[in-house]
């Protein structure tokens, strides 16, 4: 990741530029400037080898104005205070975008999962957990898996949480095992949600779905459940990448095989994939495919200034948060290449942990059909209404949803008035 480069400033300046647009004075918006709470945390951890270890992390809530702070646990050598406060922020835009009763929040340890053992992973994850407990709970604050993380360490968080409070607290948490409380469809939501937005916008933009070509950037939960719906819905996905590089092939690639190669083993890379029509590409290369479709599902900062001027896909649909900066936004927008926002194309995710939450709570359980119809239902009203304003405004898709989001927010801080 370059150095200059600070997510936070992105979206500050995309949400002044809605706050312009919305009519609101510095007032209106200024305390959504700040993050309204940050711990940073110490983590000493006994590694297998017998050394004691000190990892840092972070927890930090955005905003809790609609709601509870919801938003992802990140394990990565990347995590940094200003990147978890512009996931947390993400995140309130987000759960806003969407209408689901939540603030927002994210945190992360710095630390890389593809060197550590599992035991090492799970005492890290514990002993998080224990630093940022006072901050977190199902009324509060409720993580949730991102970059680095699974159900696994979903399930040791809620463990340790309920074992400091000395009885057990589903709601803690989403993104659980099932045995937990976890909701079925949770695991392919972010990628499900992805993938209805994806052939929503390509019936605005009147382009069938049979046969167009996709990339995707990232093979993780996101991007290897987007690719699979995405294949399963009919479209072409002719190039994956993952954080070794990535594997192209014009005619279409063998995503099921490709998936259980990646599902056989962590540590296998795509690097070492190998079958007969397919290239090894960069992830540079990726982003610059003449494909009609391209899924950013990794990192943010992956289309910038650098290479804007060089992305030959017709459309963008962000399934990670924060893969395009303000600059190549602008360089896109020119180029009339439409960009559907991180907020709502990957919202998926936190759509679905609210329903685990809405059942941990109720001690109910929904079938995997309401889930994933329920799920439908919630992505396609946010993409029309979007839209429909994006059409209105003559605005891009991305000041489209953030002026939904910004109200949203504004409008619950405002009914809610400055405390004392
Ligand atoms: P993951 O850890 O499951 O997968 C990350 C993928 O990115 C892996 O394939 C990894 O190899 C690849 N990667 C890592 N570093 C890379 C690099 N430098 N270049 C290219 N690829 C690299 O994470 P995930 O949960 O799939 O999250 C991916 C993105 O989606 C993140 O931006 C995350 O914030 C966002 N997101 C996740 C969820 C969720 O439910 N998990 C929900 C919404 C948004």
């Amino acid at each position: 990741m370059k150095q200059s480069y600070n997510p936070y400033d992105n979206v500050l300046k995309v949400v002044q530029d809605a706050a312009a647009i919305l009519g609101y004075n510095d007032s209106d918006i200024e305390a959504i400037k700040y993050p309204e709470r940050e711990l940073k945390v110490s983590i000493p951890v006994r590694m297998d080898d017998g050394t004691t270890h000190v990892f840092q992390g972070y927890r930090i809530q955005h905003s809790t104005s609609r709601g509870p702070a919801k938003g992802g646990i990140r394990f990565h050598p990347d995590v940094n205070a200003d990147e978890v406060r512009a996931l947390a922020a993400w995140m309130t835009f987000k759960c806003a975008v969407v209408n689901i009763p939540y603030g927002g929040g994210k945190g992360g340890v710095v630390c890389d999962p593809s060197k550590l053992s599992e035991n090492e992973i799970r005492a890290i994850t514990r002993r998080y957990t224990a630093a940022i407990a006072p901050l977190i709970g199902p009324e509060q604050d409720i993580p949730a898996p991102d970059v680095g993380t699974n159900a696994a360490v979903m399930g040791w968080i809620m463990d340790t949480y309920s074992m400091l409070k000395g009885h057990c607290i589903h709601g803690v948490v989403t993104g659980k095992p099932l045995e937990l409380g976890g909701a079925l469809g949770r695991n392919e939501a972010t990628g499900r949600g992805v993938m209805f937005t994806t052939l929503n916008i390509l019936k605005k933009l009147g382009i069938p779905s049979e046969g167009t070509t996709v990339a995707v950037q990232g093979a993780g939960n996101v991007g290897s459940v987007s690719a699979k719906l995405l294949h399963e819905a009919g479209l072409k996905v002719v190039a994956i990448s993952d954080v070794s590089g990535g594997i192209y092939n014009p005619d279409g690639l063998d995503i099921p095989a490709i998936l259980s190669y990646l599902a056989a083993d962590r540590r296998n890379l795509l690097k070492d994939f190998n079958e007969d029509g397919t290239t090894h590409i960069s992830n540079e290369e990726l982003l610059e495919l003449p494909v009609t479709v391209l899924v950013p599902a990794a990192l943010e900062n992956q289309i910038n200034a650098g290479n804007a001027g060089k992305i030959q896909a017709k459309l963008i649909v962000e399934a990670a948060n924060g893969p395009t900066t303000s600059e190549a936004d602008e360089i896109l927008a020119k180029r009339g290449i439409e960009v559907v926002p991180d907020i709502l194309a990957n919202a998926g995710g936190v759509v679905v942990s609210y329903f685990e939450w809405v059942q941990n709570i109720q001690s109910v359980s929904w079938t995997e059909d309401e889930v994933n119809k329920k799920l439908k239902d919630i992505m396609d009203a946010a993409f029309e209404s979007v839209w429909d304003l994006t059409q209105e405004k003559h605005t891009t898709l991305r000041m489209g949803a953030y002026l939904i989001a910004l109200k949203r927010v504004v409008d619950a801080k405002s009914a809610r008035a400055i405390w004392p």
